[in-house]
């Protein structure tokens, strides 16, 4: 390892010279109070940005290993840090003239969400986090004072503000932690209160808009309050910004809940933060106390996707022109077929429950009525409704639901509890609903040609996959949230609504690419595949993930995908070939 004075004899060498003589500082270098890894050097000033390292021996750092003691605290820790980072930078890097990405210092933190990301790591030994920086160019002309001004002034002055525990804000921190523990622990204690989801008291769900996940703030905004009926005392660990260690809130009991109310009175607002809160989040978010079982996947309608052989039987049979429907399969699926494959393909990965709002689902799909039953007669409609099959969900596959359901009453008869959202507070109306139902019997007939039979397993063929593009024998890359590039392939995931971040779709392609090396066999069904994953993250960091991976050189861009999205991404590759066991 050489030390700082070398680099800045580097830097003033190469100063004013190519941009390829960068590549010389590619090293280690030992600073006074950290060391400074230059991990890659990016080809020119357009190009990717640099990737470097900043490790603190915990001697200097300090951070008291009694914050975190366990890995749930140390996900939170490090999530912490790495938003610390990003406001030392926001605060000491000024913007620097130059060429394309000169100047730019970026760290991969967090947003509303609490995730494991590659972005800060810390161990007993040393806190380390990992940038992404611009080396200065005006045009393609080494700027080496600025490079020096960069590395050897802004950086050092980043690790003293941000990852040395005498200027963190130590109460920021703890209560950042422990706020994500009592989370974790109310998840924890869901299913022995029966529960598929909690939503505290206080808590603000509205958003400030559709493209902005902050909290809705100001005079306007209802915070929740849960019905007396249907209130629920959790307690958490650590105390609460009221003092207390009890929190009280709905309790979303399993079984199938229906939630209903008029136009523009929350309905969709509540199941957005539902599907969102399989996530923990920061303290300030207003969601931070929703909990949501992990195992809970957003279903909706998707026209257009890609489907490959998908058993859709139960919701769809007896298609037109014979056209097989417990293999289905689509390069363009229609709004129903989509919905039921998105419902099956969760189901097959271990989804426990299902979360719809009318407002993204077929009608076809969700509904047909006793007049249109009389006119158009079952033998004519491939649909089953899924109000025909959500209670079987539950009493046979143990699949709870969560229904946004302004529009039908239908669904009455097969909910066990009914929420009524009425300027954005909700009602338990499952004792009027109930009464309705006897005083009003449904005219429609049940429709259910044939039980809802196995999920049927589907196995993966590793041949179907191909990571290359061009010369590069691995070419991934998270384009944007919804848009990943696997080889050659673009994978649509404008729909799978709870994949939150770029970072994490970036793991999902890195994740595809692991198990197609790794995992995928003639015998590894898509469950064994995705759970294999989940496994190798708990065990391995996520560094891991990067093909081109070895000790002492990090991607910083990674955070932590679920089962779910990982299965999503691969469903949607327009190449996947996949097999069926013949004994399923
Ligand atoms: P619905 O699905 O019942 O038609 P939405 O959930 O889409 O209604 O909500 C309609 C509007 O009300 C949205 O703009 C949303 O941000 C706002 N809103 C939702 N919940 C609240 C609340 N608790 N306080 C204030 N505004 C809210
Ligand atoms: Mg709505």
């Amino acid at each position: 390892m050489s030390n700082e004075q070398h680099l800045r004899q580097l830097l003033s060498h190469i100063d004013g010279q190519g941009y390829k003589a960068y590549k010389q500082i590619k090293g280690s270098y030992e600073f006074p109070d950290f060391n400074l890894y230059i991990d890659h050097v990016q080809g020119d000033p357009f190009a990717l940005p640099s990737k470097v390292r900043l490790r603190v021996d915990q001697k200097r750092a300090q951070i008291p290993a009694g914050l975190w003691p366990n890995s749930v605290r140390q996900v939170a820790l490090e999530d912490f840090i790495a938003r610390a980072v990003r406001q030392s930078v926001q605060a000491l890097v000024s913007p620097k003239k130059g060429s394309g990405k000169s100047g730019l210092v970026f760290i991969d933190a967090g947003r509303q969400e609490v995730l494991e990301r590659t972005a800060a790591v810390i161990t007993e030994d040393w806190v380390e986090t990992r940038l992404q920086v611009g080396l200065p160019a005006a045009g393609r002309r080494i700027l080496g004072k600025q490079a020096t001004a960069m590395l050897c002034k802004e950086i050092p002055q980043i690790v003293e503000q941000a990852l040395m525990w005498k200027n963190i804000d130590h109460e920021q921190c703890r209560t950042f932690v422990e706020c994500v523990e009592n989370q974790e622990a109310i998840y924890q204690q869901l299913d022995e209160f029966g529960l598929v989801a909690f939503v505290a008291n206080g808590a603000v769900l509205p958003r400030v808009s559709g493209i902005s996940d902050l909290p809705l703030l100001g005079m306007q905004v209802v915070g929740f309050r849960a019905p007396e009926s249907l209130e629920t005392r959790i307690e958490v660990p650590n105390h609460l910004p009221s003092g207390e260690t009890m929190i009280e809130g709905l309790g979303i009991p399993k079984g199938i809940t229906l939630i209903v109310g008029g136009g523009y009175h929350g309905k969709s607002t509540l199941l957005k933060a539902l599907e969102r809160c399989v996530y923990a989040h920061i303290p300030g978010d207003g969601r931070e106390y929703v909990i949501t079982t992990r195992d809970a996947v957003k279903i909706r309608a998707e026209d257009g996707r890609q489907v490959e052989k998908v058993n859709i039987n139960p919701f769809i049979s007896n298609l037109p022109q014979e056209i097989s429907t417990d293999s289905f399969c689509s390069g363009d699926a229609s709004g129903s077929t989509s919905q039921a494959a998105n419902i099956m393909e969760a189901l097959e990965v271990g989804a426990k429950l299902l979360l719809l709002d009318e407002d993204t689902s077929a009608t076809n799909f969700m509904v047909r009525d006793a007049r249109m039953q009389l006119l158009v007669h079952k033998d004519q409609e491939p649909i089953t409704p899924f109000v025909d099959r959500v209670r079987e969900l539950y009493d046979s596959l143990g699949v709870s639901t969560v229904l946004v359901m302004g529009g039908s009453g239908d669904y009455f008869d097969v909910a066990n509890t009914v929420i009524k959202m009425q300027d954005y507070r909700p009602y338990d109306v499952g004792n009027l609903a109930r009464e309705i139902v006897d005083e009003h019997p449904t005219q429609r007939q049940v429709e259910t040609p044939e039980s809802f039979g196995q999920v049927t397993a589907r196995i993966p063929q590793a041949k179907s996959f191909n990571a290359s593009r061009g010369r590069r024998e691995v070419k991934i890359e998270a384009r944007a949230r919804d848009l990943l590039m696997y080889g050659s392939d673009s994978i649509d995931l404008r729909y799978v609504d709870q994949l939150v971040e770029t970072s994490q779709t970036r793991a999902v392609g890195h994740a595809i690419y692991l198990a197609n090396q790794s995992m995928m066999s003639d015998s590894a069904t898509l469950q064994d595949v995705v759970e294999d994953l989940e496994h190798f993250f708990d065990q391995n960091s996520l560094d891991a993930l990067d093909p081109f991976y070895r000790e002492e050189y990090h991607p910083g861009n990674f955070s932590r995908p679920r089962k779910y999205e990982i299965a999503a991404a691969i469903n949607r590759l327009r190449t996947l070939k996949l097999k069926i066991p013949f004994n399923k």
